[in-house]
């Protein structure tokens, strides 16, 4: 068992504050990525968790239990760490069976532990090598088996893939998944990638400047943005946004950028209101923007990219740029005339004062 929770925890080193006031609970065996771009206080939290910085303020507890007084070895946790931290004179299966040595776990015991962990994650042909003769990705997996061989309550892990290439870093993020899957522990995973943060996740806490912006499952993070950090940070290629205003106009809600008018839905009436003579941001995804609909806007082709399976299509609306994302082939000129439409029930509404989402 291990619910990891932190209450009001804060770190300052000097005057600068790394995490401020952060109340969080992390149940047992889930899998909470922490989120954010460099800076935010995602590896000073972790390492707070772990033992390795102690916090400033605030509590945290394992099982209810609180752990300010155990040192990092002394609490139930393993960390995996971006350097992977791999002892360079010993082999790969030294450096899984380290921390069971220490244990004085018999020699037998930590053998077939070794191999069972090493051909969990197919490194049992590296055993004898030593990290110097190994790839970047290989020494991941043995940073990974080094921690994972210990039964820990949650395992910790420090952007342990973003040393690696990209196509290394998709096939290790289904691995990872799988490995919770398999271990049914609980994961704390400090990312700066959106993909990976979406990808691999129960919940996801995006952190910018010490504080947690939105704490959610991936699916309400990217449907529900909680702000405009979180709809700018969160999704790829990222949201689109437009600056204007919104008001009522023969019973319809409307939003006005540049002499454009978007239609806004029924349930926006109180956004409108409180938002009514001041700005207002609308947000978009790319995937929710149609083209060539019927009365849409009229817009021009700017510049049509293929992705692959789709085309991301970016379209010039007066003078604002708007991404939309369809289906492949989509083969226009740049500059050729098209239309836009912005559904009203997939329209994000946010107060630029303060960043909140308002619909
Ligand atoms: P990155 O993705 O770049 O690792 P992060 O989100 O993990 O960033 P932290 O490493 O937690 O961010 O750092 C948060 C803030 O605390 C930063 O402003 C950082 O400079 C500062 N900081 C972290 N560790 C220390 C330290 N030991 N001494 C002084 N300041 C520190």
């Amino acid at each position: 068992m291990a619910e990891v929770r932190l209450e009001n925890v804060r770190k300052e080193f000097g005057g600068v504050v790394a995490v401020d006031d952060l109340s969080l609970t992390i149940a047992d065996r889930e899998f909470l990525t922490l989120v954010g771009p460099s800076g935010c206080g995602k590896s000073t939290t972790l390492r707070m968790i772990c033992g390795l910085e102690r916090t400033s303020g605030g509590e945290v507890f394992f099982d209810d239990q609180p752990v300010a007084h155990l040192p990092a070895n002394k609490r139930d946790v393993a960390m995996v760490f971006q350097s992977y931290a791999l002892y360079p004179h010993k082999t790969v299966a030294q450096n899984i069976g380290f921390a069971l040595r220490m244990m004085r776990v018999p020699k037998a015991e930590i053998a077939s532990r070794v191999d069972q962990v090493a051909a969990s994650l197919g490194i049992e042909n590296l055993l004898e090598r030593k990290p110097k003769a190994l790839s970047g990705g290989q020494r991941q997996r043995v940073a990974l088996g080094r921690a994972v061989i210990r039964d820990a309550g949650a395992y910790l892990l420090d952007e342990p893939l973003s040393n690696l290439d990209a196509q290394l870093r998709v096939t290790m993020r289904a691995e990872l998944k799988r490995l919770h899957a398999d271990l049914r522990r609980t994961f704390i995973y400090v990312t700066h990638d959106q993909v990976e943060a979406m990808t691999m996740s129960d919940r996801i806490a995006v952190m910018k400047d010490g504080l947690v912006q939105q704490c959610a499952s991936p699916e309400e993070i990217y449907a529900r943005p909680a702000n405009l950090f979180v709809a700018s940070f969160m999704g790829s290629p990222p949201m689109n946004f437009l600056h204007g205003e919104v008001q009522r106009e023969d019973g319809k809600l409307l939003f006005r950028h540049q002499g454009i008018a978007i239609e806004l839905p029924d349930h926006a009436s109180a956004a409108v209101d409180d938002l009514s003579g001041r700005e207002a941001v609308l947000g978009i995804r790319p995937e929710d923007v149609l083209l060539g609909v019927e009365n849409g806007t009229a817009a021009k082709i700017f510049v049509a990219e293929l992705l692959g399976a789709d085309v991301l299509v970016t379209v010039s609306l007066g003078e604002q740029l708007v991404k939309a994302r369809v289906p492949a082939p989509y083969q226009v000129g740049v500059n050729a005339q098209v239309t836009v439409e912005f559904p009203a029930e997939k329209v994000h509404l946010f107060d630029p004062s303060d960043g909140r989402a308002v619909l």
